[in-house]
């Protein structure tokens, strides 16, 4: 009776062989980098003292629209992927809606996330660069698991910053890093200037992204043969994650079928960037239309409440200056905020986009996004992350709409990794215990207030 299979998947032959880059077909390009210190646009010179230099390459390169993907990153991609486009059958009866949802699971792998895509990509750069180590930063968890899998496999040493609110909450995250060979250390620390000074001036901390971001750069300019790699929110980041996106259209052919609605959940933006990346291409060459929807949490709105204004990738003011919609380096989501997603800033590729209105954000209230995560593992089976279950939340919206207005649309959304190591925060929502706090215009203001004037 199904006129379309619970799972299509894609042969290995048919994995894509270059990724695709959306700047290529944006007629006005995301503003460029600009150095901290004189406000002028970055050079890959000195950028390359960060970052690897082929990702810089990839980072500066605004018309090149498909890069070759090397065979040793296929070859790994070969052993998670193509990952299986799934007709969410079981969702659309439990709504009663006429709507067709469709998901790309990127959970399907020991990290949990679509993060691999990139992760393995950075690494074989640096190895192919000769390098020594890499050194990141992780938040829940999830991008330094990618990371030190990816590092193991090429043979790099990792040096992942958690989040110290983190690194307590979730022993077991770190020991998967460790089991891959990767050093974890809880951020802020005392083995970093930056951390050393972020936890004089606010002792007790537990840490956010932007200064375990600083203190991951600072070890690496630090050691003799390092650099930095970041997991989210860079075009190159997004240029890897376009794997995602490319499969969905691949199948979504083998189907014949046209998506109307993509959603994805946007934190740094890397895959929502990934999963629309054919299909706003199509939309930027006037090809096709389809509608774009990024869903944020209300507790870390920066498209939907954010500026968009040149800002600090990080706490320390280390990293370039980024044009992006932002809610300012120094915004930490309030405490009860349990859901990810939690960095200020966004995506300078999708900020544009955004801008230029090819796609649409909506922010989500954290209980009602624990609410759609239950009804989806109860459904589908699958135990979604939390950062997942923002995309899942305004998929059953959408359904919802298409019930009241009788339209059989297709909906897509990207299942971006699994919930395991998330159960302290579902734990609360079994409980009764998670609220939503939404941070009120004055709370914003202090975060615009410390813009810096380019
Ligand atoms: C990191 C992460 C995200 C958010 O990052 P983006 O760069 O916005 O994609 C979403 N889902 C999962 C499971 C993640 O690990």
């Amino acid at each position: 009776m199904n006129t379309t299979p619970y799972k299509t998947y894609l042969s290995e032959s048919e994995l894509p062989s270059a990724w695709y880059n959306i700047r290529a077909d944006m007629k006005k390009k995301p503003a460029p980098l600009l150095n901290p210190q004189t406000k002028a646009p970055v050079t890959a010179e000195e950028l390359e003292h960060v970052f690897c230099r082929e990702c810089v390459r990839q980072e500066m390169d605004d018309t090149t629209p498909y890069i070759p993907i090397p065979e040793p990153i296929r070859d790994f991609y070969k052993m998670y992927r193509p990952s299986p486009l799934v007709r969410a059958y079981f969702l659309e009866r439990a709504l009663e809606t006429p709507a067709k949802i469709y998901y790309k699971f990127e959970g399907n792998n020991t990290s949990g996330s679509h993060k691999l895509n990139s992760a393995i990509a950075q690494a074989y750069y640096a190895k192919e660069q000769g390098l020594d180590d890499l050194t990141t930063e992780t938040g829940a968890g999830q991008w330094g698991t990618a990371l030190s899998m990816a590092c193991a496999f090429f043979g790099l040493k990792c040096h992942v910053y958690m989040v110290k609110c983190s690194y307590e909450q979730k022993p077991f995250r770190r020991e998967v890093m460790r089991t891959y060979g990767a050093d974890v250390t809880p951020s802020p620390s005392m083995t970093t200037e930056i951390g050393r000074r972020i936890n004089a001036e606010f002792p007790g901390t537990t840490g956010s992204l932007g200064c375990a971001i600083s203190e991951a750069v600072e070890a690496a300019i630090k050691l003799p043969n390092a650099r930095y790699v970041l997991g989210s929110v860079l075009n190159q980041v997004c240029l890897h994650q376009s794997v995602i996106g490319l499969e969905t259209q691949a199948a979504f052919r083998k189907l014949g079928v046209k998506p109307d609605v993509i959603i994805g959940c946007a934190g740094g933006g890397s895959n929502l960037s990934g999963l629309i990346a054919p299909f706003i291409g199509e939309k930027l060459r006037g090809e096709e239309d389809y509608r774009i929807i990024a869903v944020e949490p209300a507790s870390c709105p920066s498209l939907t409440r954010g500026r968009y204004a040149y800002d600090y990738c990080d706490t320390g003011k280390v990293c370039p200056l980024q044009k992006m919609y932002t809610l300012g380096a120094g915004y930490i989501p309030p405490p009860n905020h349990a859901g990810g997603l939690r960095y200020h800033g966004m995506s300078a590729t999708l900020s544009e986009l955004y801008d230029q209105k090819q796609i649409e954000a909506c922010a989500v209230e954290q209980t009602s996004v624990f609410k759609a995560a239950t009804l989806f593992a109860r459904t589908e089976g699958t135990l979604p992350a939390p950062e997942s279950s923002h995309a899942i939340r305004a998929t059953i919206d959408e359904a919802l709409r298409c019930k009241e207005t009788g339209k059989e649309e297709t909906i897509v959304f990207g299942l971006t990794g699994t919930g395991y190591f998330d159960m302290m925060a579902y734990q609360r929502f079994n409980d009764g215990q998670m609220n939503d706090v939404i941070p009120a215009d004055a709370d914003l203001a202090a975060g615009f207030a410390q813009l810096p004037v380019v």
